[in-house]
């Protein structure tokens, strides 16, 4: 087997450096909601990955008990890897075989069934927007926030946590939006931000928005997006200061449009800087944005996660969102913008940036800095009520 790496010239983490010793077991995952668009996705990126192993999948009752191939209607291009069709679904039971667990549960299920898995021990790696903002729950981009991780002993001892804990990333496009504007944020510092979306179907999860309200036609409208875009970037680039996350301080505005695209978000923005900066300085910033050693040695990693276009017509979904196997976020037409500094359009794939991909490279990052232990037996466990929520 290959792992990503070897699939893209950009991608980093081919020789693992730091990594956990591939020759002992592999850390073995499980996928709740397996079966949906993002869980699919996770589960197709497992396949190949040197350090994790994909031992369970989880979903609802209309799945659980039947085998993988059987319960999940596949989107991908690729078929569904040996490694899994096999499997059989479980339910949302805390007794799952596996070290930890990704979450790519509707947010329906996900508050309450996230908080259970870390009760019992899982590390919970969850793309779900439940516990995002919560104020002991990293929310995390490696590249951009590594530090928000210390925050989990707290989250432990707040809930009563014996070894598990709940990470989460950002909305699928926060995630774009956010790896853009860390690199400026460095240079330059960020003073506001305008950005509209034109973003894919897929960011519905399936069957999502009906054919008959998306075919030939745009949504200005997509319930709950505006507020996390212009929430989760001020906890995002803010810091953790050893007792909560202190808030960026970042006048943001989003307006969001569903469109007929199937993967990809595009976002046009409008920034403000707090320092005077040429359009060379801002596109070179963007374009030297380059992730730290630690960070390189994850199997996922993107040594330069922002690639710069030069055309005038790009990015464009269809020709650009699987660029580094669908982890850089895009950036084109950086230009003078005559209400704040600057403008550009930028694109992120939101199944992998946004979601999966998104997930793994937290979960290797968790990998890497020792967080991933075997759950404790479910006999030994005491479960503790969370206190000081
Ligand atoms: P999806 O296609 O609708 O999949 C939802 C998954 O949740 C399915 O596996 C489904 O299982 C499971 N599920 C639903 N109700 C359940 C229940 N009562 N008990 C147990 N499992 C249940 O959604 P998605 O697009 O993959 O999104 C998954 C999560 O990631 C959501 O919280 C979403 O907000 C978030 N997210 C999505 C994107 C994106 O671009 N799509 C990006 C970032 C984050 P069954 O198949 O058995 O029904």
């Amino acid at each position: 087997m290959s792992s990503p790496a070897s699939d893209s010239p950009s991608t980093v983490g081919a020789q693992h450096r730091g990594a956990p010793n591939t020759q002992a077991r592999k850390i073995r995952a499980g996928v709740l909601g397996a079966t949906g668009l993002v869980g699919q996705r996770i589960v197709q990126l497992l396949a190949n990955h040197p350090w994790f192993e994909l031992t369970e999948v989880a979903a609802s009752e209309r799945s659980s008990g039947k085998t993988y191939s059987e319960a999940v209607r596949w989107h991908l291009d690729a078929p569904i890897p040996s490694s899994a069709r096999g499997l059989v679904v479980k339910g949302l039971d805390t007794t799952l075989e596996c070290d930890f667990v990704f979450s790519a549960l509707d947010s329906s299920v996900a508050g309450s069934a996230e908080e259970a898995f870390a009760r019992a021990g899982y590390a919970v790696v969850s793309n779900s927007r439940n516990h995002r903002m919560a104020p002991d729950v990293p929310l995390l981009i490696p590249e951009v926030n590594a530090q928000h991780l210390e925050a989990i002993p707290l989250q432990q001892k707040n809930r009563g946590y014996s070894s598990g804990f709940i990470v989460t990333n950002p909305n699928c496009s926060t995630a774009g939006l956010v790896l853009v504007l860390k690199p400026l944020a460095d240079a330059f510092g960020l003073e506001k931000v305008f950005v509209v979306t034109l973003q894919a179907i897929s960011g519905a999860g399936y069957p999502g928005v009906a054919a008959m309200d998306i075919q030939a036609n745009v949504v200005p409208f997509i319930g709950g997006e505006e507020e996390k875009m212009e929430a989760e970037p001020q906890k995002l680039l803010g810091k953790w200061d050893g007792a909560r996350f202190v808030e960026a301080g970042l006048g943001l505005s989003a307006h969001c449009n569903r469109v007929p695209v199937i993967d990809g978000h595009l976002e046009c923005v409008s920034i403000g800087l707090k320092k005077i900066a040429s359009l060379h300085e801002v596109s070179e910033a963007l374009r030297n944005f380059e992730i730290s050693p630690e960070l390189a040695a994850l199997p996922s990693a993107l040594r330069n996660p922002v690639v710069v276009l030069e055309e005038e017509n790009r990015p464009q979904p269809r020709r650009d969102v699987n660029t580094g196997n669908g982890m850089a976020a895009v950036v084109g037409r950086v230009r003078e913008c005559p209400l704040l500094d600057v403008k550009l359009t930028l694109l992120s794939h939101n199944l992998v940036r946004g979601a999966a991909g998104a997930a793994l490279l937290n979960a290797e990052l968790l990998a890497a800095r020792g967080f991933l232990k075997r759950p404790v037996p479910a006999q030994d466990l005491q479960l503790a009520e969370p206190v000081g929520r």
